[in-house]
């Protein structure tokens, strides 16, 4: 059973008379289960839908649409399937106490890896959800394999049921199925002939596996150090020339290089990342591959309609990893708009230093880089630090966090999207720096 949270005013679902709290039963007699459920069982123009309403009346509409046409029903939050595994260097066990809720969750699921992406291990898989995967059509997933071989993954995952993924994922990539794959380094564990053993099996699993990255495992002062540590420099470097190996044969055979590095990975390296065009699609940027250069992309395409802001000073405040890698970033939007650019890699004064994303910045940080800083007229934080509810993850909410800060702050994902949403009013005038708060991303003091 699901339950609607929301109905859009003059939409289908309001006409119909469903209202927030009704549970929605069965669509053409097959019960509704979740999201997906209810997405791919409504997905015909005409259709049976049973209906529980908040009075407790039992209702069957004949549900007839124009094509195309949305329901306009919003479903309550999805329940969160929870992870069976216990890998050491889960981030769950690396946050301290008193977060949000939800950063307590170790969430494995197969459909948010479906639709946003999120990375699942397919170890909590029953039969029923492999039957929806194939019926649905659920591809591609992004799913974690750690290592090929069975007793390695099974030991990464701390998981001794963990069935084989090669098998798994060969049975899935037989039926349509394709993936983007992610290997997470832990050295002394699954690098070395263990790298080249997993990124060879998934290699021979055809064309159905889209991408594999390489992401160096990442830690905080929380996390179990006696028993898993970061990859040193050496370390990451032997890995990228296994990657390189791959994605040489993978150019040479498909085309494309298939295997990256993330950008974290050359960082501890302190190796070069590869030129944009060799990421394609960044398909898996949100994975940290190719972040650098996507955002040089974007700035570059943003940069005609970028505006004169001469003269300003403009902080972008971020974590430690962006930190050496912005200087690159920016220098060409400097150049476009005049303005001067200062990048602020922050410590995660929550975390520890060894966590190193900017999205998992605390608002305490930021109030302690910037509240002194009179000489900056503008600063950037990073989009991905607050949820969206704007608050951070030390619960410090954007608007408190601004009303203590001597300069206006914008959240940004690239930089030139919080310069080129709205007009400036001229060089002097930095009116975009004025602008009452919105909603989506601009805080007033
Ligand atoms: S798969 Fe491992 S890292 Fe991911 S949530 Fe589960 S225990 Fe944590």
């Amino acid at each position: 059973m699901i339950r609607v949270q929301s109905v859009a005013p003059d939409s289908l679902g309001a006409e119909l008379g469903l209202f927030p709290g009704t549970e929605l039963l069965a669509v053409n007699g097959r019960a509704l289960e979740d999201f997906l459920d209810w997405e791919f069982l409504t997905a015909e123009d005409a259709f049976l839908l049973l209906a529980r309403l908040p009075t407790g009346e039992a209702v069957e509409y004949d549900v007839e649409r124009p094509e195309g046409l949305p329901l306009g029903v919003t479903l309550e939050p999805p329940r969160i399937r929870r992870c069976a595994n216990h890998c050491d260097f889960c981030f769950v066990d690396g946050n301290p106490a008193g977060l949000r809720e939800t950063l307590y969750i170790r969430d494995d699921d197969y459909r948010l890896s479906f639709r946003y992406g999120n990375f699942a291990t397919l170890t909590n898989l029953k039969p029923w959800d492999e039957t929806r995967i194939v019926e649905y059509r659920l591809s591609p997933l992004y799913v974690s394999v750690h290592a090929s071989d069975p007793v390695i993954r099974r030991w990464l995952l701390r998981n001794p049921e963990a069935p084989a993924i090669i098998p798994q994922l060969r049975g899935f990539a037989a039926q349509g199925i394709e993936f983007h794959a992610q290997v997470v380094l832990v050295p002394g564990v699954n690098d070395g002939v263990e790298l080249v053993r997993t990124l060879g099996d998934l290699w021979s699993l055809g064309t159905p596996i889209l991408s594999v990255s390489v992401v160096p495992v990442a830690l905080t002062e929380y996390s179990k150090h006696e028993l898993v540590r970061p990859p040193r420099r050496a370390e990451c470097r032997a890995a990228l020339g296994v990657v390189s190996d791959f994605a040489t044969r993978a150019v040479a055979e498909r085309g494309h290089p298939w295997c990256f590095g993330a950008d974290e990975l050359y960082l501890r390296a302190e190796e070069t990342l590869p030129p944009a065009e060799w990421y394609g699609d960044f398909d898996q940027r949100e994975n940290g591959v190719g972040a650098v250069r996507y955002l040089q992309t974007r700035i570059a395409a943003a940069r005609a309609g970028l505006p004169d802001l001469r003269g300003k000073r403009i902080a972008i405040a971020t974590g430690t990893a962006m930190g050496p890698l912005l200087p690159q970033v920016v220098t060409d939007l400097e150049r476009a708009i005049g303005a001067t650019f200062e990048v602020l890699p922050l410590e995660n004064t929550l975390f520890g230093s060894a966590v190193t994303s900017a999205g998992l910045l605390p608002g305490a940080a930021f109030l302690a880089a910037l509240r002194d800083r009179r000489d900056v007229d503008l600063a950037l934080l990073p989009a991905e630090a607050v949820n969206d509810d704007l608050r951070f993850l030390d619960q410090v909410s954007a608007e408190a966090l601004a009303a203590r800060l001597p300069m206006p702050v914008r959240f940004s994902y690239d930089f030139a999207d919080a310069l080129t949403e709205r007009g400036t009013g001229g060089a002097a005038v930095p009116a975009a720096f004025r602008v009452p708060r919105s909603a989506l991303g601009e805080v007033d003091r």
